[in-house]
């Protein structure tokens, strides 16, 4: 690893031969490939990468400068915090905070230009009250429910909000937007629902001659799975790194994983029959092993629910992780093969011919690729590579 390889966010600056053998790589040009073939399906639709939890673990700032040097049109990101980190590292694009939002918010979203979404009547009455007190517009994007039930006005109330939010005098709509609760599965019945409803309100929206520039429903699911779904935007979340949605959802974008998480081996040791390994002696061995000990673990975000289904890539082959994973360690059974300190371990990624995928550790854990991308913790220093 060379110093221009490395990214200090969201670690201490410490020397390039002095870091943490365990780190994560991200690929620049997977990352851009992606975001290619996405435009290339989406077609004029605008694209808004959503980068929240830490663009899914392949940090924020980086990630959000490469997306506005490819030329997104737009960033969304959940949290308040998360679109002022932005604004304070000198991005200068639109950026929609797509979450729910509270009064005392709201003066901070209006000084940092960002894009404020509003989920109901009495929202607006604040944002607009706020945008008053500091005689600036704000502009909001009208967040509908169609059918998931955490913020937004109902679809069967969203004509009322809607021609409401119109009137008032510090407030500039700019969109209108819905999100979907099942896009990536293979029973689209819901879907097709919120689609129906989105745009029901949509149409009244244009009867009554309410102009709305930026109209959007589709997450990743939606934009493999429903094209007719695009509207004026997108707005792409894990299918940008390079992970599908699901296993169920059909594969009509290619992306390549832009995320490889990689280790060292710490330590060698040959494992004596009936010497057992790690927290509670979970795991032993009647006859003698050889085993290497890597310094990652649950602290890290690698789930201590893996424990007892989990493999690495080492030697360009697939070998498990023997007893409980640690807060800081994990133990690799390598049998009867060799290893030596310093070989590189392969957590997620490919390693010669094998691959581990973000999938692999989701169905380990029992969880979705999400959680695994998002739970990757921000003392593992992140890798930019071009
Ligand atoms: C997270 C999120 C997305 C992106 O979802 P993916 O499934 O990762 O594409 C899009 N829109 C909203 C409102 C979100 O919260």
């Amino acid at each position: 690893m060379d110093n221009q390889k490395l990214s200090a966010e969201n670690y201490p600056q410490i020397s390039a031969n002095a870091l943490r053998p365990t780190y994560i790589e991200v690929n620049l040009s997977a990352l851009s490939s992606n975001f290619d073939a996405i435009k290339k399906r989406a077609g004029k639709s605008k694209i808004m990468p959503i980068l929240k939890a830490n663009a899914y673990g392949h940090g924020l700032v980086k990630v959000a400068q490469y997306m506005e040097n490819l030329g997104a049109d737009y960033l969304g990101v959940a949290f308040l915090e998360e679109g002022i980190l932005l604004r304070e590292s000198g991005v200068k694009m639109p950026i929609l905070v797509l979450g729910g939002i509270l009064g005392n918010q709201i003066p901070l979203f209006i000084e940092n230009d960002l894009t404020l979404t509003a989920s109901s009547i009495e929202k607006l009455n604040l944002i607009d009250e706020a945008a008053e007190n500091l005689k600036a517009k704000a502009k909001v994007h009208l967040k509908i429910d169609t059918g998931m039930e955490r913020i937004g006005v109902h679809y069967y109330n969203a004509n009322k909000f809607i021609e409401k939010a119109f009137g008032y005098k510090n407030i500039i709509v700019e969109g209108v937007f819905s999100h979907f609760a099942d896009s990536a599965s293979s029973d689209l019945t819901h879907t097709y629902l919120q689609l129906e409803r989105f745009n029901d309100a949509l149409n009244f929206a244009r009867k009554s001659g309410f102009e709305i520039p930026l109209k959007h429903i589709s997450n990743s699911g939606g934009i493999l799975q429903l094209p007719e779904a695009d509207f004026d935007l997108v707005r792409p979340g894990i299918l940008l790194f390079g992970v599908y949605p699901s296993a169920e959802v059909k594969r009509t974008v290619p992306v390549t994983p832009a995320l490889t998480w990689k280790s060292r081996v710490v330590y060698f040791k040959v494992i004596k029959p009936n010497h057992p390994v790690g927290y509670g002696m979970i795991w032993k061995s009647d006859k003698q092993i050889r085993a290497v000990t890597i310094p990652v673990g649950y602290g890290d975000g690698y789930f201590r629910s893996m424990t007892g289904k989990a493999e690495v890539l080492l030697n360009g082959k697939k070998y498990p992780v023997i007893g409980r994973i640690s807060m800081d360690q994990i133990v690799v059974n390598i049998e009867g093969d060799s290893a030596f300190n310093n070989d590189e371990v392969v957590l997620i990624g490919r390693q010669g011919k094998e691959e581990i995928s973000v999938a692999d550790l989701a169905e380990w854990a029992g969880t979705v690729p999400y959680e695994i991308l998002t739970n990757i913790n921000t003392r593992v220093p992140r890798v930019y590579l071009r």
